[in-house]
């Protein structure tokens, strides 16, 4: 595996591969990586010929309150990992690589569509440090494809509706979210969940899936629905952020006679925020 740290030298040696013809498949990830993150390169193995991973712990998308600073970060590790994983290139730039104006003066992508609602409402900002960052590594990488996880639903179809606004010949793709042995969907965040909480936070997986049985068995009483699920997570001992069931593809609030239904989640822990979904076909 090559390590770039330069948008320049990662360039000089995309620009010879796709001399050659060779597809070029694009994994952006913030580092901490665990199997969610390597079944993505994996995917990413299976259809292209050059497979790139990049790790950069985007300041742009945390909010002044968050945890950037405190954010893991597992650089050596993350290394072995993607090399076992059968990655070929790995681009880990500074910020001043990636901002070298600056944060505050820096152009920005605005994606109004679906980044006001469920993370984005208790994030403000997020979505656009995140189309941003991410407009920026595809210009720079030019993939043919990029993989993006469903665990980060919304994300995912924000990047979908902006690759689709502003013409990005990139296909996008999804790969299915990668669970602990019990469930809880794998996160960088995870590591800060304490012991003692760690058996009760599988409520949050365990409520989305109560709600999908409920629909599927015919229950469209969706308000109540998210409240009793709400309860559940409140007596489990965390702090509801939303539960909130949805249309697929636009994120609105789901229509009784909507056939392609999301349910989306997130909740606080003592210094957490996880976030989990589940989709049904009706
Ligand atoms: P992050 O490093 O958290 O920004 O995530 C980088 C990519 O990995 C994103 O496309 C995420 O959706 C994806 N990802 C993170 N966790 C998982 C998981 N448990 N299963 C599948 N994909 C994931």
């Amino acid at each position: 595996m090559k390590v770039f740290h330069t948008v320049s030298g990662l360039r000089d040696d995309l620009n010879k591969d796709r001399l050659k013809g060779l597809r070029i498949g694009f994994v952006p990830t913030m580092g901490n990586l665990h199997g969610g993150h390597l079944a993505l390169i994996k995917q990413a193995r299976e259809t292209n010929d050059i497979v790139v991973c990049s790790i950069f712990v985007n300041a742009l998308q945390f909010g002044l309150n968050e945890d950037w600073d405190k954010y893991p970060r597992t650089y050596q590790g993350d290394c072995d990992k993607l090399r076992d994983a059968g990655c070929d290139y790995l681009f880990h730039p500074d910020d001043i690589e990636m901002y070298p104006n600056g944060l505050d003066t820096q152009s920005r992508v605005i994606c109004p569509t679906m980044t006001d609602v469920l993370c984005g409402a208790s994030r403000p900002g997020h979505f656009e440090g995140v189309t941003t960052v991410v407009s920026k590594l595809f210009n720079i990488v030019q993939p043919d494809e990029a993989i993006f996880g469903i665990k980060d639903y919304q994300q995912l179809a924000v990047i979908r509706r902006m690759a689709e606004d502003l013409c990005m010949p990139i296909q996008i793709s999804s790969a299915p979210i990668h669970r602990e042995p019990d469930g809880l969907a794998m996160s960088s965040r995870n590591s800060y969940i304490t012991a003692e909480e760690r058996p009760l936070v599988i409520v949050l997986k365990d409520s989305l899936a109560w709600i999908a049985e409920e629909i599927k068995a015919g229950n469209r009483d969706f308000v109540g629905l998210e409240g009793t699920a709400k309860s559940r997570i409140i007596e489990a001992g965390f702090k509801i952020d939303y539960v909130t069931i949805c249309n697929s593809k636009t994120l609105d609030q789901a229509a009784d006679d909507d056939l392609e239904i999301t349910i989306l989640g997130a909740m606080f822990t003592e210094s957490a925020r996880l976030i989990d979904n589940l989709s049904i076909s009706l």
